[in-house]
């Protein structure tokens, strides 16, 4: 759903994120129910997941689901940041393997470099399972304490609530003490740092080139082991284009029984802007498999009838509808850049033989009308269109 309960979005995200303190659309709604719209997809497929059940052995396991929507953050709207976006997203939930975080980053990799993007840094951490979030924790602490008047007033809150999150700032009052800050991967426990150890070998079998970025958190509360990150850089400026990681808590979390989960977000947006400043455009198909060209209003129907049996048969087809000169309708074919040209007057209709016409090589057959209308790729063939 575009919206849920306010609580599942800001338990799921973590109360110090920047996603729920500041950037949730959140209202009122006449039952006077807190309700969001949602920042992001993860939490509300869990909830979703936990509710319907999605675990019960008759799924296969991992359970795997994408979505692609809108998703909405009260942000300071500028290039690749606005408050309505969209994301591509994928979730895996059952498995706890390691090969499933590098199956689902090659995805996505592999999503890109299909876009023709791929020059972007990999980045990669680990976070962890919660003995080795624990002991960070108190490390963290330890080194910003002494900085504490000089932290940015978001961060003297966040080394209360969250000193994790103080990494992920964007103050640059912060910056200088997550440089030097201590590295997460030398408080992972042994179990934690052999599976990071794998996914790294993993990602290298793979041929992957990442980078281990131990000052990256994510904005999200609900991430622990890998999590990663694809930038991309745009006029000097870094953007991230993709970003997800394990959350193995979470179904747990919303009262379902104890999962794996793994997944990704892709903003849209911003893959549209990294394509255009890269002058990248895609091989999208748009033109008309057919064009009719209409010859007076008393075979309306007869084009009418027959551009549906064109749809029907799972092509593109348009007609004119102005009753336009047949010069004008033919620019309109170009204009659609359809393959095949369709002339249609009542000596057709009459003698239920028309003339379809190659646009490009202007190469002609003559067929049935009703022969058309059933079997439309074997004309096509014949024009050498198919
Ligand atoms: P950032 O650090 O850029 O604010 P984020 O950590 O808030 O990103 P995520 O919550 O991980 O982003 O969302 C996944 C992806 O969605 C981002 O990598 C980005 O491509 C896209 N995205 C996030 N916020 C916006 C926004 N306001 N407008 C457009 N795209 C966005
Ligand atoms: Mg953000």
């Amino acid at each position: 759903p575009l919206f849920e309960s306010y609580d599942i979005f800001s338990r799921s995200a973590g109360d110090t994120s920047d996603v729920v303190t500041k950037e949730m659309y959140d209202f009122k709604d006449k039952g006077d129910r807190h309700i969001a719209l949602r920042p992001e997809g993860t939490a509300g497929v869990v909830r979703a997941f936990v509710e319907n059940k999605l675990y019960g052995p008759e799924f296969n396991k991992p359970y795997k689901v994408y979505y692609i929507g809108p998703m909405f953050r009260y942000e300071r709207p500028q290039s690749g940041r606005q408050r309505e976006f969209h994301q591509i997203g994928v979730e895996a939930f059952g498995a706890d393997n390691p090969a499933v975080d590098v199956e689902v980053i090659t995805m996505a990799l592999r999503f890109f470099k299909k876009l023709g993007l791929s020059d972007l840094r990999v980045a990669v951490n680990s976070l962890g399972d919660q003995e080795s979030r624990a002991n960070y924790r108190q490390a963290l602490i330890d080194y910003l304490k002494p900085h504490y008047d000089e932290l940015s007033e978001d961060s003297k809150e966040r080394l209360e609530k969250n000193p994790l999150r103080v990494l992920d700032s964007k103050d640059e009052r912060d910056q200088q003490f997550v440089e030097n800050a201590p590295s997460i991967l030398d408080y992972l426990t042994p179990a934690a740092a052999e599976r990071f150890d794998q996914v790294k070998e993993m990602l290298d079998s793979l041929g992957i080139d990442y980078v281990v970025d131990a000052t990256m958190v994510r904005g999200l509360d609900y991430y622990n082991h890998t999590i990663f990150e694809f930038i991309t850089e745009i006029e000097g400026n870094e953007l991230t284009v993709c970003a997800g990681g394990r959350y193995d808590g979470l179904v747990e979390y919303f009262g379902g029984p104890a999962t794996a989960g793994f997944g990704f977000g892709i903003g849209l947006e911003r893959i549209l802007l990294v394509l255009e400043k890269k002058g990248i455009e895609l091989p999208i198909e748009t033109g008309l498999d057919a064009y009719i060209a209409v010859l007076g209003d008393e075979v309306n129907e007869a084009a009418l009838s027959l551009v549906q049996a064109l749809r029907i048969q799972g092509f593109k087809a348009e007609r004119d509808y102005l009753g336009r000169k047949l010069k004008a309708q033919f620019k309109s074919a170009d204009v659609f850049a359809a393959k095949a040209l369709i002339t249609l007057g009542s000596s057709e209709v009459e003698s239920g033989q028309v003339t379809v016409k190659n646009n490009q090589t202007r190469q002609e057959v003559t067929v049935a009308l009703e022969s058309l209308k059933k079997d439309f790729p074997s004309v096509l063939a014949e024009l050498g269109l198919a």
